[in-house]
C-alpha cells in the first residue's frame, strides 16, 4: 500500500548515507523539483547526497532552491559509484539514462513515482499512479518526517504541480492537488510569480521555433489526429534547446475535434522523439509503451528509430487502432 510505501522510503532515507538523487532525461518541472525536494529532505537529515542528472536542466527552473547543484553530467562526470540512489518521475529504469553508470553494482533503489507504466524496477517502490506529480508523493513524504516548512521546499513541490497539471487545468488537478497547493501558499509560495517564470515567459528562440513547428502542422481526414514535426534544422536556425519545445504539442491538441496531438522531435537521421497528447478517449500511454515509450493516459512519449516520414505513417496508424 501507499502508507507502506511512504513507511520503507522514510526507512531507507533516515538508516542510510551518501546517497545519489537522479530523475529522467530532459527532466521537466516535475524531475528537477523532486529532484531538488529529495535533496533538501536529505539536507534536512544531515545527510550526504549528490544530485545528479543526464544532462542541463532548463534555465527557467534556475531559481529554484539549490538548482545550481544538480550536476550536469555532460559537463562533470562524478569520480565514483553510489550504492544509495533515489530516482524520482522516472518510470522505467531507461529513464535516469546515462546517470546509471555511477550506481555502484550492488546499489539499493528508491523508486518515487507517479507513472501508471512504471515497472517497479526499484528495490524499494513508492508508486502513486493517481498523484499529480512526483512532487505530490514528495509532499506526503516529506510532510511525514514533521520538519519545518519554508518557501524553498514549497516552491520546489509547487513546481512540480504546476507545471505536471499544466497549472492546476489537466484532468490530474484533483481536490487533493488544490489543497497542497493552498498549504503551500501559506508556506510563503510567490504562486503569480512560478506560473509567469513557468508557464507564461517563453524565450525569443522558442517562439521563433514554435512557428517554424506549426508551419509543418497537419490533419488526419477525419479530423481527429494531428501533428507536427522539428528537425534539427530548424533547432539550428532558431538556436532553440530542448526545452524551447516544451508546450508544442498541446498546439495539434488543443484543436476542437482532435482526439490526439503529436510532436515529432527529429533526433539525428537514425531517431525520433514523439510526444503525444490526448484529449481523453485514446491511452497515449498504451501508444507509447508499444513503441517502447511510456506516460500517462493523456500525456506520454517514446523514442522511436528510424526515417520521419515512416514513423509518422506507423504512431498514426497505432493511435487510429484505438480510435
Ligand atoms: P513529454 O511529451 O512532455 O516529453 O512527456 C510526456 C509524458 O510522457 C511524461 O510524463 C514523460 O515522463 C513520458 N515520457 C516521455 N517520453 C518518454 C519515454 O521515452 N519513455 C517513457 N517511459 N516515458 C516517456
Ligand atoms: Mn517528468
Ligand atoms: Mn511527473
Amino acid at each position: 500500500t501507499y502508507e507502506l510505501g511512504l513507511q520503507n522510503a522514510k526507512a531507507f532515507l533516515m538508516e542510510h548515507d551518501d546517497y545519489l538523487v537522479v530523475s529522467h532525461v530532459q527532466p521537466d518541472g516535475d524531475a528537477v523539483s523532486s529532484t531538488l525536494a529529495v535533496g533538501w529532505l536529505l539536507s534536512c537529515l544531515g545527510k550526504k547526497f549528490v544530485m545528479l542528472n543526464e544532462g542541463p536542466i532548463p534555465d527557467r527552473m534556475n531559481f529554484l532552491w539549490h538548482a545550481d547543484q544538480i550536476v550536469n553530467l555532460s559537463v562533470t562526470s562524478l569520480g565514483r559509484t553510489y550504492k544509495y540512489i533515489v530516482c524520482v518521475d522516472c518510470a522505467d529504469f531507461q529513464r535516469v539514462g546515462l546517470t546509471k553508470q555511477y550506481f555502484a553494482e550492488d546499489a539499493v533503489i528508491l523508486n518515487i513515482d507517479h507513472h501508471p507504466t512504471n515497472d517497479a524496477y526499484g528495490t524499494y517502490n513508492l508508486i502513486k499512479e493517481d498523484a499529480a506529480a512526483t512532487a505530490e508523493i514528495l509532499y506526503d513524504l516529506i510532510h511525514g518526517f514533521g520538519l519545518e516548512w519554508n518557501a524553498d521546499i514549497a516552491s520546489a513541490i509547487y513546481t512540480g504541480l504546476l507545471t505536471d497539471t499544466g497549472g492546476f487545468r489537466y484532468s490530474n488537478t484533483t481536490p487533493k492537488v488544490m489543497s497542497i497547493a493552498s498549504q503551500l501558499l501559506t508556506y510563503g509560495v510567490d504562486g503569480p510569480k512560478l506560473s509567469e517564470t513557468l508557464l507564461e515567459e517563453m524565450t525569443f528562440a522558442q517562439l521563433q521555433v514554435l512557428t517554424k513547428a506549426l508551419s509543418t502542422l497537419q490533419m488526419s481526414d477525419d479530423g481527429k489526429i494531428s501533428w507536427v514535426y522539428v528537425t534539427p534544422e530548424h533547432m539550428a536556425e532558431c538556436g532553440a534547446k530542448n526545452d524551447d519545445l516544451e508546450g508544442i504539442v498541446n498546439y495539434p491538441r488543443n484543436i476542437r475535434g482532435v482526439e490526439v496531438g503529436l510532436l515529432f522531435k527529429v533526433i539525428d537521421d537514425q531517431a525520433v522523439k514523439v510526444s503525444m497528447r490526448s484529449a481523453g478517449k485514446v491511452d497515449v500511454a498504451a501508444v507509447a509503451q508499444s513503441f517502447g515509450g511510456g506516460g500517462h493516459v493523456r500525456a506520454a512519449g517514446c523514442r522511436i528509430e528510424g526515417q520521419l516520414d515512416d514513423i509518422i505513417s506507423r504512431v498514426i496508424a497505432r493511435v487510429r487502432e484505438d480510435l
